[in-house]
């Protein structure tokens, strides 16, 4: 069960912010489970891995993502501090662990958990990381969705509460899901946004696709405005004029080494090109960081 749940870690962290991460081990006693009120019965959790989306309805509650299957207690206390009813349904955004290993947990207890269908079947065959090799095993048959959808939209309802469910395809990965609650104005990302003004790993050997995390950003320009409030998949609550500055961020990374993709430069040349420097100095975390960045976007491309 540790062996499993490291690897999981091991392979998020090294997704999302280089391989030195993954050396890291979590202290799953020491993560505290943070609640922000964001109005309207919506609420906003941290702990570790990706945050958690939290709609209360009349008498079931609906969540996003559940982190790591260790701190299922604790996000279930969290919650429980928020409202005594029952948790009626999970959303996963994707497939990672960070986001997805509250699953297997979460179903013990009876809750529905809800997806794209392409995360069912990454999550029943294992996966392999496309920047560092590293295998994620099959998960055990109790953490699959129960409920999945393939593509458009779909409404989750639960007590009055309705998320509306959007698939972008082939964005952060190929089950990436946006999920909008009107009601409340609230609108959780996955992994398609991150709010840390740092470039947000492509999953390219999953289907992950920098025009796809372009798409998925125009729509939540397009849905939100300024009083929006935004969970990203990492980082602090977010405003429309956060996403604005990662999709230009993203459009630029995309235009730049499309142009040299379709030059016919190799992989290796446009890696050593640098062709995102400027961005680089501000939004890689460290040289690693960076070179794999310009890796993703360029696989993006050899999709098709
Ligand atoms: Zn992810």
């Amino acid at each position: 069960m540790l062996r499993i749940t490291s690897a999981a870690l091991g392979f998020a962290a090294a997704m999302f912010a280089g391989a030195a991460l993954a050396q890291q081990p979590i202290d799953w006693d020491k993560i505290e489970i943070k609640t922000i009120d964001l109005g309207n019965k919506t609420y906003m959790l941290t702990g570790q891995g990706g945050n958690i989306t939290v709609a209360v309805g009349s008498d079931a509650i609906i969540m996003v993502d559940g982190q790591f299957a260790p701190l299922h207690p604790k996000i279930k206390a969290a919650i429980a501090a928020i409202s005594p009813l029952p948790i009626k349904y999970l959303i996963n955004t994707h497939y990672h662990g960070d986001h997805v290993g509250g699953n297997g947990p979460f179903q013990a207890d009876g809750v529905i958990v809800v997806a794209q269908d392409n995360i069912r079947v990454r999550l029943a065959a294992g996966t392999t990381n496309g920047i560092t090799g590293a295998k994620a095993p099959p998960v055990a048959p109790g953490a699959l969705p129960k409920e999945t959808y393939v593509g458009g939209s779909r409404n989750v309802e639960a007590g009055g509460r309705v998320a509306k469910l959007t698939h972008v395809t082939n964005a952060h990965t190929d089950g990436d899901t946006w999920v909008y609650f009107a009601d409340a104005n609230v609108l959780a990302t996955g992994d398609t946004f991150n709010n840390l003004k740092k470039y947000q790993a492509i999953d390219f050997a999953n289907g992950g696709d920098v025009r796809g995390m372009i798409a998925a950003n125009e729509a939540y320009l397009k849905v939100a405005n300024d009083n929006t409030r935004i969970v990203p998949g990492h980082g602090g609550l977010a405003t429309k004029a956060d996403v604005a500055v990662f999709h230009n961020m993203l459009v630029t990374a995309r235009d730049r080494i499309e142009k040299l993709f379709n030059e016919g430069k190799s992989e290796e040349e446009v890696i050593a090109m640098k062709p995102l420097a400027d961005l680089d100095a501000t939004w890689s975390n460290n040289e690693e960081h960076a070179r794999n960045y310009t890796k993703m976007i360029y696989n993006s491309f050899r999709r098709s």
